[in-house]
């Protein structure tokens, strides 16, 4: 079976295993994050005849995807007896909810875990206009952002296409979005004008949890494509962003093959600083990853690459910085907008945030060049809705939780 090369520093990954397959112990075939090809072909090995498994992939495709119908049973426009036919063979799963919280301001925190036992998040986070999803591409990462707290997990692996859409498909679940309107009595999947998908609360989709996407990339492209998938998810392109920290010799392929918008993790305006607070710089510098951007397919003034640049105090917050950052996008020519994001502390972080004032004053200065540099407002604190940190709380509660049943053991 094919293990994913991941370029640049290897963690070891420690059980060798498919890495597009959501791994399961029963014998049944997850479904959850399959192409409609890859549908077709598992029906057709099970015994379909190639006609039968390309109208049932098609059907079973619309079902999980579409309506987020996961149960053969309710599957009415397939025939009564091969509805259990098909339940005894696969399965279509979610990631399995660890703890879900909600904050205060109405974002929401999901800890997920895959079937073999390893932990991501997911974080919703309503607006006004909005709402967006933030999803995990990896169970840790290899980078080591010297600011981020998954920086400091190792990268445990990949997550599958099926864990990426399912976090999706969840979020969906959640906030009872799935699209209303008649759920039988269509002949064919072809009948689908009865219902509408009419749910608008999550809009938006940024992959920007755990894990780089980019060292991820054939499962969350595959991910995407059904996300994107009119048949699918049918989210808009337009309406994704995918945030690398830099991996330079992918950002063409990601614009060409999954056609996104593209958030770059900057960070920095020099090379010593880059280097130390976002080591992959090491490898693919500035103007490198700026001349990356300036080619990136897609980018244009009404799709503007985002500038991601978290505001830390005393390292890369001074006037000379923000004067540095806007002259780089103007050197680059580059249709740029700048995403300031206040530093959200963690126990043991080396730095602190920037002052209000000086993101203020950081900020005036972008916007002054004409580029726009919005502070990003911290969601979900009282949750720890940000980056790591719920699956950090999670772990030291099932220590706790580990030594009571240890406790209770001993007892016995
Ligand atoms: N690996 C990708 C995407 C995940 S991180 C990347 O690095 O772009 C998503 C964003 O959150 C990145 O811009 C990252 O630099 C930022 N980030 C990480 N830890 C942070 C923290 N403690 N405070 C504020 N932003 C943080
Ligand atoms: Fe990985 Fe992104 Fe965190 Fe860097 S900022 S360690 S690339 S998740």
């Amino acid at each position: 079976m094919r293990q994913m090369q991941i370029p640049g520093h290897i963690d070891p990954v420690p059980v060798p295993r498919p890495d597009n397959v959501t791994p399961r112990a029963d014998g049944r075939v997850e479904l959850m994050g399959l192409k409609r090809e890859d549908i077709r072909d598992l029906f057709a090995e099970a015994g379909l005849d190639p006609k039968q498994a390309k109208l049932r992939s098609k059907q079973v495709f619309h079902w999980i995807y579409h309506r987020g119908v996961g149960d053969f049973a309710d599957m009415t426009d397939i025939s009564k007896t091969m509805r259990p036919w098909l339940a005894q063979r696969f399965i279509v799963g979610r990631p399995e909810i660890v703890e879900a919280q909600i904050s205060e301001d109405g974002t929401r925190k999901w800890l997920l875990q895959t079937a073999d036992g390893h932990d991501y998040e997911m974080v919703f986070i309503p607006d006004a206009d909005r709402g967006t999803l933030c999803i995990s591409s990896q169970v840790g990462c290899t980078l080591n952002c010297t600011f981020c707290h998954t920086g400091t997990m190792r990268l445990v692996r990949n997550l599958t296409p099926g864990e990426i859409v399912g976090q999706v498909m969840l979020a969906r679940d959640a906030l009872g979005e799935w699209p209303k309107g008649a759920m039988d009595g269509l002949d064919d999947a072809e009948d689908s004008g009865d219902y509408r998908a009419d749910g608008r609360l999550l809009t938006n989709i940024v992959l920007m949890g755990m894990g780089e996407p980019l060292y991820n990339f054939d499962n969350v492209r595959d991910a995407m494509k059904i996300v994107m998938h009119p048949e699918g998810l049918s989210l808009s392109r337009r309406r994704i962003t995918l945030s690398t920290s830099g991996v330079v010799p992918l950002m063409e392929r990601a614009g060409e093959e999954i056609g996104v918008n593209l958030a770059v993790s900057l960070h920095a305006t020099n090379k010593a600083v880059r280097d130390e607070i976002v080591p992959i710089n090491k490898k693919y510098g500035l103007e490198e990853l700026l001349a990356a951007c300036a080619a990136y397919p897609g980018a244009s003034n009404a799709r503007r690459i985002t500038f991601e640049y978290v505001m830390l105090k005393d390292k890369n917050d001074s006037d000379e910085d923000a004067h540095e950052l806007v002259r780089l996008i103007k050197r680059y020519d580059l249709p740029a907008k700048v995403n300031l994001i206040p530093f959200n502390p963690w126990q043991g972080a080396i730095y602190e945030c920037s002052t209000p004032e000086r993101i203020k004053r950081f900020s005036n200065i972008i916007f002054e060049a004409g580029i726009s540099a919005p502070v990003r407002t911290p969601r979900g604190r009282d949750i720890d809705a940000a980056c790591g940190q719920l699956k950090t709380a999670a772990e030291k509660k099932s220590r706790a939780q580990l030594d009571r049943e240890a406790a209770a053991l001993a007892e016995q």
